[in-house]
């Protein structure tokens, strides 16, 4: 086992993650466990999890996807928990990706005024980015994460043994944040993606501590997102355009990893373009990001239709489009305040790549 911040541990096997659980569990009056329907089909049927750590555990599993971050889904498991006789002192363990963490972790958050909660993430996006950090959420209509809270878990528990059971565009969909990380810190870190997602599991497991190291030093010097914290949305703010509009449009829904990608993308050429990052860089990466995260084609998306969902991101303040820009690999800046009509000509320029 290796602690890889106050609250974030890594196991190198199934045991290790029982063991640890088996260790925490006692110190609640009842515990309830939060999943979806794939992750109980696969992991956690298939390695008898819950046996293992608790017979008598409170079971809810949610539809997969995004639909069930609502409040809707909230007042549902607030029920079930209120039925099954959980108050102050119990426990609620997210297993899952990052709908079951920012769900779970928001209706733990206010459940009797607040209950603690264990995360223990099963895709690669939600063990280098959603479920540490802090941020639990739901969406609003078709508006991400618009109602949530800064709650932190009790802990995180990571073992990348689960990433044999998800599916490879998931696994790219989660490397797209490694990417984002390694371009927040330049450098080595930029050299340990270089060659794609790793096939082999220890490189693959490095790689993710390595990531989780970086967001959490991030997070931890500022919890609230004041200040340096808005350098993880790099990408993000037209992501969750491509994001929203794959919901609307006549297509399969994109991945929160392939949309970060398509807007690192236009992070990087308005990064270019307004605060001096190397062109050559710039296109190095893009091809790189074309050749490896297989983003879905755009059906029906314009840049205008994105355009009308950058208005909603909560980073925005007024009119303004507020971007984090890479000046230098390694050197973000935040806040920085662009042209509506010099984002709409980078958007319809990238629209136009993965068309
Ligand atoms: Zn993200």
């Amino acid at each position: 086992m290796i602690r890889l911040s106050d609250n974030v541990l890594m196991v190198n096997d199934m045991a290790g993650l029982v063991s640890r659980l088996r260790r925490r569990i006692p110190g609640f009056a009842s515990v309830g466990v939060l999943t979806d329907r794939n992750v109980e089909e696969t992991v956690i049927e298939q390695t008898g999890l819950l046996q293992k750590i608790s017979s008598s555990a409170h079971m809810s599993v949610v539809k997969p996807g995004e639909a069930s971050k609502s409040l809707t889904v909230v007042e549902q498991l607030s029920q079930e928990w209120l039925e099954a006789g959980m108050d102050r002192n119990s426990l609620i363990i997210n297993i899952g990706g990052g709908v079951v963490s920012d769900l779970g972790g928001f209706a733990a958050s206010i459940f009797k005024r607040g209950i603690r909660f264990i995360n223990i993430p099963t895709t690669l996006l939600s063990m280098i980015d959603a479920s540490v950090g802090g941020k639990t959420g739901v969406n609003l209509g078709g508006a991400k994460n618009q109602i949530g809270t800064f709650s932190r878990a009790d802990e995180v528990i990571i073992w990348t043994g689960f990433l044999k059971w998800l599916p490879s565009r998931e696994l790219k969909s989660g490397f797209a944040e490694c990417l984002k990380h390694a371009f927040l810190q330049g450098g080595e870190a930029l050299r340990l993606v270089n060659h794609g997602l790793p096939a082999d599991p220890a490189t693959l497991a490095s790689l993710v501590e390595a990531s989780v190291k970086f967001k959490d030093s991030v997070v931890n010097a500022d919890l609230y997102e004041i200040g340096q914290r808005k350098i993880l949305n790099f990408g993000h703010t037209v992501g969750h355009a491509f994001e929203s509009a794959s919901l609307l449009a006549n297509a399969e829904p994109w991945l929160h990893g392939e949309a970060v990608a398509a807007g690192m993308l236009v992070a990087l050429r308005l990064s270019v373009r307004v605060a001096g990052l190397s062109p050559d860089f710039a296109a190095k990466w893009e091809e790189f990001i074309l050749n490896n995260f297989s983003i879905p084609k755009t059906c029906g998306m314009t840049s205008m239709s994105l355009m009308q969902f950058l208005r909603y991101d909560k980073k925005n303040v007024g009119n303004s489009l507020r971007f984090v820009l890479l000046k230098e690999p390694g050197m973000p800046l935040f806040d920085q305040e662009i042209a509506a009509e010099s984002v709409r000509e980078e958007v319809e320029l990238v629209l136009s790549l993965l068309s």
